[in-house]
């Protein structure tokens, strides 16, 4: 095996890598729209239940506003017995009034509270009972999906493994470049060698397929021959070549 194909394979091993520990931490494509489903559901519920507590909220605090006004009016009505003149009476009765008006709209609140928490609760109820379904399906396919991860934890150790075999048969110095490179480039060290479409008959050209720059027909030599470690003079990429299968 020639570096560069030590190389091709190493990024190969470590891409699958990355796949598998990406699935390990997340959901599988074919559970993807029931996990979708399930948790636009739950968020559903969730604000539903929270619609509820801030309709009960509502409603204690209206509530709490009635018992205070009505102390207030006891208050002012026990003051009725007290008053010297026609003015101060007329003040009272107007005070008395004012509050019984407070009274009334606290009443009216806590009604309103009340119906509002009576409908999210009947809501609720409703999601729930369709939810309790959908739960069952969705604890099934995790089910599943538990009795699968094993196997992907152990594809995925042992691509940890055939990257390390790999490692060792790379000169030190390339390894390093080798990373390097792959750190700058999101994971992905390499870029294929593509020829040019060209128009006609003409010289055969050669480019870059991560950015398109030109590569030198002594380079692809290189690459093809002796398995060289060669980059792309624009991007740095380390390129590699694909034989024609035909
Ligand atoms: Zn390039």
């Amino acid at each position: 095996m020639t570096t560069i194909e030590t190389i091709v394979d190493l990024q190969h091993a470590y891409t699958e890598l990355g796949a598998a520990e990406e699935l390990l931490q997340g959901i599988p494509d074919w559970m993807q729209e029931l996990h979708e489903e399930y948790g636009a559901r739950r968020t559903e519920i969730e604000a539903i239940a929270a619609a509820i507590e801030l309709a009960a909220a509502e409603r204690r605090g209206a509530e709490a506003g009635v018992a205070d006004t009505q102390e207030r009016l006891k208050h002012y009505q026990e003051q009725i017995g007290q008053v010297r003149n026609q003015r101060e009476y007329s003040a009272l009765l107007q005070e008395i009034d004012l509050v019984k008006q407070q009274i009334l709209g606290f009443e009216e609140q806590a009604l309103q509270a009340l119906e509002q928490q009576e409908t999210e609760q009947a809501r609720l109820d409703e999601e729930r009972q369709a939810f309790a379904e959908l739960e069952s399906r969705y604890q099934q396919e995790l089910e599943k999906w538990e009795a699968q991860k094993p196997e992907v934890a152990a594809g995925a150790e042992k691509l940890r493994g055939r990257i390390e075999v790999l490692e060792g048969r790379l000169p030190p110095p390339i390894l390093h470049q080798f990373r390097l490179i792959r750190e700058r480039f999101d994971g992905v060290a390499l870029a294929e060698v593509r020829e040019l479409q060209r128009v006609g008959k003409g010289r055969q050209m050669w480019h870059c397929s991560g950015c398109n720059y030109r590569v030198l027909p002594q380079s692809l030599v290189e690459i093809r021959n002796n398995g060289s470690v060669v980059l792309c003079d624009s991007c740095k990429r380390i390129l590699y070549y694909v034989e024609d299968a035909g």
